[in-house]
């Protein structure tokens, strides 16, 4: 699949990865939006929330399982953190490959902007 993550996944471009299983990778945003922001991305390409599907639900479900270990291990579990999925033009979604954006080590407002 010639798609920006799915390149990441097969390691083709470079990433630092913070975590890694049969079907899930995580790495750090290359433009961070805050102290700690990594992405956590299913290895199988699916383009967004919008085209998952029933048979996605135990994998997105391991990916937010993902996302609150590594928040952990980033020490974010006492400070809070968020976990933020765009989808569509109007959420600003630019990669075509769902992720989740795991958003940690500031204070973050509420409803966002
Ligand atoms: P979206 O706007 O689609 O929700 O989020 C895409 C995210 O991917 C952005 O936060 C952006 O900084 C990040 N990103 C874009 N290109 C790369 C890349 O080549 N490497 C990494 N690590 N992150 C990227
Ligand atoms: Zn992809």
């Amino acid at each position: 699949m010639d798609c920006l993550f799915c390149r990441i996944i097969r390691k083709e471009i470079p990433s630092k990865i913070v975590f890694e299983n049969e079907k899930v990778l995580a790495f750090r945003d290359i433009d961070p939006k805050a102290p700690v922001h990594i992405l956590v991305v299913p290895k199988k390409h699916i383009s967004g929330l919008d085209s998952s599907t029933a048979d996605d639900a135990r994998l997105l479900g391991e990916m937010l399982v993902a996302a609150k270990d590594i928040a952990k291990k980033e020490k974010l579990d006492e400070s809070g953190y968020r976990v933020v999925i765009n989808n569509g033009k109007d959420a600003g979604q630019a990669v075509a490959h769902i992720h989740y954006h795991l958003l940690g080590g500031r204070k973050f407002q509420w409803p966002p902007g």
